[in-house]
């Protein structure tokens, strides 16, 4: 099981810049193609910017055209966890840190082989530790 990182809005707000408290925090989006992680290939572990939760692969990163960085799955089965969003008048699957609760972006059923499904995630949410 993963160990839980639970702060204040106040604690969060001083760790994090305000793109990242906006979207980490407050379920916010970042514009598409203004993330320094889309479309890069560099190799390694992108990590959660709030607490540190290593979540996705470079190995799992694609190419999706969607304006944000995005991975067919989590690089641990628990690192992330799932649930369903209605706002904005759409149905989808939220993802969000399983250690720190921030929300990372949504997935969705249109991913490429080997799991057919596309993990679509904030730049800003993540920390690249390179390998
Ligand atoms: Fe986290």
């Amino acid at each position: 099981m993963v160990d839980k990182v639970v702060k204040t809005d106040d604690e969060w707000r001083a760790l994090l810049t305000p793109e990242q408290f906006r979207v980490l925090r407050r379920a916010g989006t970042e514009p598409p193609g203004s993330g320094e992680h889309v479309d890069t290939e560099d190799e390694g572990v992108y990590a959660c910017a709030g607490c540190g939760n290593e979540l996705f692969s470079s190995a799992d990163k694609f190419h999706s055209g969607s304006g944000w960085p995005s991975f067919t799955r989590p690089v641990r089965p628990d690192a992330v966890e799932e649930e369903r969003d209605e706002s904005l008048g759409m149905v989808r699957t939220e993802v969000r840190c399983a250690r720190c609760d921030g929300h990372l972006g949504h997935v969705f059923p249109d991913g490429p082989p080997p799991t057919g499904l596309r993990y679509c995630i904030n730049s800003v949410a993540l920390v690249l530790n390179e390998v």
